[in-house]
């Protein structure tokens, strides 16, 4: 399949990145979010970005507009999608809004346009069954920050086409990611794991058993992690976090996977994590401050 021209739907923390590796790429990229902020910021995110990376030397600035002349940001989703090879949906982790989304990307993209969500854990086969094309829709995992991250967890769903698995594969290539292929389980390979760690170091900071960046530091030493559980949640957003949980605890049946109380508090009082400033650390200086 030859990918020309992309659309991304939600311009947060995750369409914001995937939008810009895209357009990176060299594909024609729509960028496309219900709320005029959400669209305002993901464009001011991706060009904070590209304007580091010529202060640090590691672009330039003709490159930067290289790549900015292939992003354009829409706040009509029916402009957004209708050219589009592939639609990437990255709006927040509930499965009604995804599933309204995705019967509507069936009516408004091309009918050869392939159909990913990036959500963290939520089963692929219900938000597939909101559309007519379940065998066009596929599950594309990216990772945070998009741009850096190399992993691409690709879903498979008892109704995907083999050809839609393929182009999945070669269009993460293209992207500069390695890709996984996993089953359609709750949570697939990697959420799972990572939200366990992360609800854990939560309940363990709860119980006073270490401080927060002590906590972390047992895991980056100890256990060789890049970042630690707790830090690592401030960079999801810690109502990413919760939302995952709760969809496992339901889809397993599981009580024991819900968020603990103290994220719950956290996320009910506002503090989302490094996106808003404050989580589990302080954020606001612009370094991690225990609270
Ligand atoms: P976010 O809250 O940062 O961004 C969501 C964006 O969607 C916001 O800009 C919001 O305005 C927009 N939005 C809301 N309703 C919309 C609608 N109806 N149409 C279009 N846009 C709409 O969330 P995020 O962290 O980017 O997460 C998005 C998805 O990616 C979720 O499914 C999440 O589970 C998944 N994910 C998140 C991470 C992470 O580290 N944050 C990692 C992998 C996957």
């Amino acid at each position: 399949m030859d990918v020309h021209s992309v659309a991304v739907v939600g311009a947060g923390t995750m369409g914001a990145g995937i939008a810009q590796v895209c357009a990176q790429t060299g594909w024609k990229t729509c960028l496309y979010d219900a709320f005029p902020e959400g669209l305002t910021k993901g464009m001011a995110t991706i060009e904070n970005f590209w304007d580091m990376g010529i202060e640090r030397g590691k672009t330039s600035v003709a490159q930067k507009a290289e790549w900015s002349g292939n992003l354009r940001a829409v706040n009509n989703l029916a402009e957004a999608v209708k050219d589009a090879d592939l639609v990437i949906e990255a709006v927040p982790e509930n499965m009604q809004l995804k599933q309204d989304i995705f019967a509507e990307l069936e009516r408004l993209a091309p009918s050869h346009a392939m159909l990913a969500t990036n959500t963290s854990g939520l089963p692929i086969s219900e938000i597939a069954q909101s559309t007519g094309c379940p065998e066009r829709v596929v599950g594309m995992h990216f990772f945070n920050p998009v741009p850096l991250m190399s992993l691409l967890e690709l879903v498979r769903h008892d109704t995907v086409s083999e050809e839609t698995i393929a182009a999945a594969q070669s269009i993460g290539s293209a992207m500069g990611k390695t890709t996984i292929v996993v089953r359609d389980v709750p949570g697939f390979a990697t959420s799972r794991l990572g939200v366990v760690l992360g609800n854990e170091a939560v309940r363990m900071l709860a119980d006073g058993v270490a401080s927060a960046s002590d906590i972390d530091t047992a895991m980056r030493l100890g256990y060789r992690h890049p970042m630690g559980p707790l830090e690592l949640s401030d960079l999801v957003g810690l109502d990413v976090r919760r939302d995952i949980l709760n969809n496992l605890a339901d889809a397993f049946d599981d009580e024991s996977y819900r968020p603990h109380p103290m994220l719950d508090q956290l996320v009910e009082a506002g503090d989302l994590g490094k996106k808003v400033g404050k989580g589990i650390y302080d954020w606001t200086s612009g370094k991690k401050v225990e609270r």
